[in-house]
């Protein structure tokens, strides 16, 4: 076990919670070196990672808490040289997996502000000008949404903590005390943390219908008012449509604007999960992929997606802030009370005590400018585009969808092949290219086959890492294709 001598005597500044001013600038020096020679090598590194980690966890499982001060340096090693490469490189340029986004520096340059200063940022009364920074964070939000002035907001945690906080709004403004007969409308294709999200908001599993979407793959409006009439002959009361601004399977876009309409004529709630493609609504050109997304009631957005921050933060959007308030707000005895002039946290969401999530927005727009952030999500809806008409032309890929926003699905297929066996190899395709190291992309089941697919998200991906990609795909399906006997 650890020998005090050894430790507390090679490193006893270390030992201290209160370290001197020299020594905590030692300490965020070397901090710095090893996270950016991490990030210089990330052009290099495989995109998937080294995920052989079984032997390492079962190392890692076996250590106890250290009783004694140990030098920073042995523990960086352990976490940025062991733990780090053996994970998906989700920072780096040929990640085209999931819904990418990279990890902006400047938001962890936020974070050590944050976390240094620490000061309590879950009420109002206790950082009023720190959370005026957030609030102002959310009034942009809201701006580029197109959301009105009386619209409020939360940062989350995610995604999945937005689609709660949205559905508990929706449940109370819609439904009331009376929770059981309340029915959810989605679609196959939804995100299922909103399924999740309602069983923890206490709508069960058999109020929560999964519609079966178009060709598309988007939600039919015309299954949707079929399935609310069904429901309410039953006796139940529809509340809520979840409708999705991207969805993670195929990238397609719901058509918002008609399902608004629905919503509106039969008195229910629209909530749209934008986690992955409501920040191209930042961009005003790309504005019209989006017709409707302004109109609905309320919106989850994940900047940890679409403005590339790290993980970690998510937001909600309520056209109606005081619904958001409604269905949140809660004070005590001990407590400053709430501020009505000025938004207040912990009015608006579950928490109480949290991190200063605004900064990680705040100082990324100030430092690099919002001009930066919707050139970037050109940029990569631009390259998605130009990824999807390259990999149609390679012989044996199809594609399913164009790409609404940066994200489009694809399979292989060869003459006589059936659905099973384009299943299989497209399978083997997304895995194929994946192994060979530059860039890492993953599929997903959708209508009972499976499809490949490409998200273009990370701000580092620029054209020479899709050009290495377009390669990487023509080369891994003429290789399958010739293992199955098909001439090119
Ligand atoms: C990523 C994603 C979510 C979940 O968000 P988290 O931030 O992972 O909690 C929900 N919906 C969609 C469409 C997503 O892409």
């Amino acid at each position: 076990m650890d020998d005090p001598t050894t430790h507390d005597a090679v490193n006893p500044d270390l030992a201290d919670l209160e370290p001197s001013p020299e020594v905590m600038a030692a300490l965020g020096r070397q901090t710095l070196d090893k996270v950016l020679a991490h990030v210089a090598g990330v052009e290099t590194m495989p995109v998937r990672g080294d995920m052989d980690a079984t032997a390492l966890c079962r190392e890692l499982e076996a250590q106890g808490p250290p009783e004694h001060a140990r030098p920073l340096d042995a523990l960086l090693e352990t976490v940025v040289d062991q733990c780090v490469p053996r994970s998906f490189t989700t920072i780096s340029p040929g990640y085209l997996a999931f819904v990418p986004g990279g990890g902006l520096y400047s938001a962890a340059l936020a974070d050590l502000v944050s976390n240094v200063t620490n000061r309590y940022s879950g009420v109002w009364a206790a950082a009023p000008a720190m959370i005026q920074l957030e609030s102002n964070v959310l009034r942009w939000l809201a701006d580029w949404m197109g959301y009105p002035s009386e619209a409020r907001g939360l940062l989350s945690t995610g995604g999945s903590l937005a689609n709660l906080a949205a559905i508990v709004t929706a449940r109370e403004e819609r439904l009331g005390p009376d929770i059981r007969p309340g029915v959810i409308y989605t679609t196959t294709e939804t995100h299922h943390c909103v399924a999740k999200a309602a069983r923890l908001a206490g709508v069960q599993p058999d109020r929560v219908r999964a519609l079966k979407p178009d060709g598309r793959f988007r939600m039919d409006v015309d299954v949707l008012q079929a399935a609310i009439a069904d429901d309410r002959r039953a006796g139940l009361r529809p509340f809520l449509v979840v409708s999705s601004a991207g969805t993670t399977n195929t990238g397609a876009v719901d058509p918002l604007r008609a399902i608004g309409e629905v919503c509106k004529r039969e008195g229910l709630w629209h909530h749209c999960d934008g986690a992955y493609g409501a920040f191209f609504h930042m961009v005003p050109e790309l504005r019209a992929l989006l017709p409707g997304l302004d109109e609905t009631d309320s919106l989850t957005l994940d900047p940890h997606k679409g403005l590339f921050l790290p993980y970690g933060t998510g937001a909600v959007l309520v056209r109606d802030g005081e619904a958001l308030r409604r269905a949140h707000a809660a004070t005590a005895d001990y407590l400053p009370p709430p501020a009505d002039a000025f938004y207040d946290p912990s009015q608006y969401g579950p928490e109480l005590s949290r991190d200063f999530r605004g900064l990680r927005l705040w100082l990324p727009f100030q430092l690099h400018g919002v001009a930066r952030f919707r050139e970037a999500l050109a940029e990569k809806r631009e390259l998605a585009v130009d990824c999807a008409r390259r990999l149609a032309e390679i012989p044996g890929l199809v594609l399913d969808a164009e790409p609404e926003l940066s994200l489009f699905p694809f399979h292989v297929e060869w003459p006589g092949s059936s659905v099973a066996e384009q299943s299989d190899a497209s399978r083997e395709l997304m895995e194929r290219v994946t192994a060979r190291g530059r860039v890492m992309v993953t599929g997903a089941e959708v209508g009972g086959r499976y499809l490949g697919r490409v998200c273009v998200l990370c701000f580092r991906t620029h054209a020479r890492h899709i050009d290495m990609a377009v390669d990487d795909f023509a080369a891994a399906t003429a290789e399958l294709l010739a293992e199955r006997g098909v001439g090119a």
